[in-house]
C-alpha cells in the first residue's frame, strides 16, 4: 500500500501523466499570480511548469541569455525539449521583466495554439485592482474566442469555490506544522505545495483531506526542535531541504511561493467573480515584485512569531533581480530583532550544493548547539 505522502510525490514525479489524463485541453502557468480559478471555469486544465525535468538548458540559453534566472531558463527547456508539446499553450503573468523575455521567446520559437501574456499591476489601489479587473475580463474574452465557449459566471462561481477549497485545506496543512511536533515534514509539504500546482484540484483535495485527517490524529509526544523558516524566490530544493532536516532542524514554514503564499486568504464568494478574483490577488502584495517592502517583512515578521521560528534561511535563485533588492533590507530588520539569518543564492538544479551543505549545517548547528 502506498504510504499517504508517496501519493503526492507521485503526482509530481508523473506530473505531465497526471495533467494529461483529465482528458481536457491544459494551460501552463508560471506565477501564484494567475487566476487558475478562469481557467478552471473555461474547462481548462492550469497547471504549474516547474522546470524540473528539463536536460539541457543550452538551447534555452542561446535563446535568451544564460545569464539568466534559472526557474525561467529550465522552464523554458522543458518546453524545447517538447515536455509541454500536449498543452495548449501557456499563460505568463508581469512578474518581472525576465518573465517578459520569457514569454516573447516561448511565443516565438515554440509558438503553442494559445499564449497569454496577463498585465499585473504592482500597486494595492481601488484603481489598480479596477485595472487588473479588466485585465481579466480581456483574458476571458481572449479564452473565450479560442475555445468558441463562455465562461459564464455560474462556472467562475463553482470554480471560485473549488480552489477556496484547496486554500482551506492548505491551511489546515500549514496549522499543523505550527505545532511543537509538527507531524509534517518539510519534505512532505514541499511535496504536497507543488501537487497543489499539479492541476487536478479535485482528486488533490480529495487526498489532502484524507492526509490531513490522518496526521491530525497522531497525537506525538512535543519534542523540541530547532524551527527553520524559509522565504524568498521560487524554492524546489528537496537537497536542501534534505540538508537542513539531517541537522535535526525542521522546517515549519516556507514563505514562497511553493509554500504558503500559495495558499494565504480565500476569494470572496460575491455576486462579481472578477471582482473578487481581481482583489484577492492584487491583495496577495507578499512577492517582492509588489511595492511596498513593509508589508511583506511585516508579514514574514508575523509569520515567524507565528511558526515561533528560530532562524530564518533566505533563498534566491541567482540573477533573480527582485529577491536580491529585497535582501539588504529584510536582513537588517530582521537582525535589528535579534532573529539569525543565513542567505543562500542557488540554481534551479543546484552545482554547488556541497559548499550550500557546509554552510547551513554550520549555521544550523552553531545555534541548536
Ligand atoms: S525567481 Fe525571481 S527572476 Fe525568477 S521568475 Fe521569480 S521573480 Fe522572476
Amino acid at each position: 500500500m502506498i504510504e499517504q505522502a508517496e501519493i503526492f510525490a507521485l503526482m509530481n514525479r508523473n506530473r505531465t501523466e497526471f495533467v494529461k489524463s483529465s482528458g481536457r485541453p491544459a494551460i501552463g502557468w508560471l506565477s501564484i499570480y494567475t487566476p487558475e480559478e478562469i481557467l478552471y471555469a473555461a474547462g481548462l486544465v492550469p497547471f504549474r511548469i516547474t522546470g524540473e525535468f528539463a536536460q539541457n538548458t543550452s538551447e534555452a540559453g542561446s535563446m535568451i541569455c544564460s545569464n539568466f534566472c534559472s526557474y525561467l531558463l529550465h522552464s523554458l527547456s522543458e518546453g524545447i525539449e517538447g515536455i509541454y508539446d500536449f498543452a495548449d499553450g501557456i499563460v505568463i503573468v508581469d512578474e518581472c521583466d525576465w518573465r517578459k523575455r520569457l514569454y516573447e521567446t516561448w511565443k516565438k520559437q515554440l509558438n503553442p495554439p494559445f499564449t497569454y501574456y496577463l498585465e499585473l499591476p504592482k500597486m494595492i489601489t481601488p484603481e489598480s485592482k479596477a485595472y487588473f479587473r479588466l485585465q481579466l475580463k480581456k483574458w476571458v474574452a481572449a479564452l473565450e474566442s479560442h475555445y468558441h465557449i463562455q465562461i459564464t459566471n455560474e462556472a467562475l462561481h463553482r470554480s471560485i469555490s473549488l480552489h477556496n477549497e484547496t486554500r482551506t485545506l492548505l491551511q489546515r496543512l500549514y496549522k499543523l506544522r505550527q505545532s511543537d511536533c509538527s507531524p509534517v515534514t518539510g519534505m512532505e509539504a514541499l511535496q504536497i505545495m507543488k501537487a497543489a500546482t499539479a492541476g487536478r484540484k479535485e482528486e488533490f483535495n480529495l487526498e489532502l483531506a484524507r492526509f490531513l485527517d490522518d496526521r491530525e490524529a497522531r497525537n506525538e509526544p512535543p519534542t523540541k526542535r530547532h524551527r527553520v523558516l524559509v522565504c524568498g524566490s521560487y524554492f524546489d530544493q528537496p537537497e536542501l531541504v534534505e540538508i537542513i532536516e539531517q541537522t535535526g532542524a525542521q522546517i515549519v514554514c516556507e514563505d514562497t511561493s511553493i509554500g504558503i503564499k500559495y495558499a494565504e486568504g480565500s476569494i470572496e464568494e460575491t455576486e462579481d467573480p472578477l471582482t473578487a478574483i481581481a482583489d484577492y490577488y492584487l491583495e496577495k502584495a507578499t512577492c517582492a515584485r509588489m511595492f511596498d517592502s513593509d508589508i511583506r517583512l511585516n508579514h514574514l515578521l508575523d509569520l515567524i512569531e507565528t511558526y515561533e521560528a528560530d532562524s530564518v534561511i533566505y533563498f534566491t535563485l541567482k540573477f533573480c533581480d527582485i529577491y536580491l533588492m529585497d535582501y539588504p533590507y529584510v536582513m537588517n530588520r530582521l537582525q535589528q530583532r535579534g532573529i539569525s539569518v543565513l542567505f543562500i543564492e542557488g540554481e534551479q538544479q543546484m552545482s554547488n550544493i556541497q559548499s550550500i551543505k557546509t554552510r547551513v549545517q554550520t549555521f544550523l548547528e552553531t545555534r541548536m548547539f
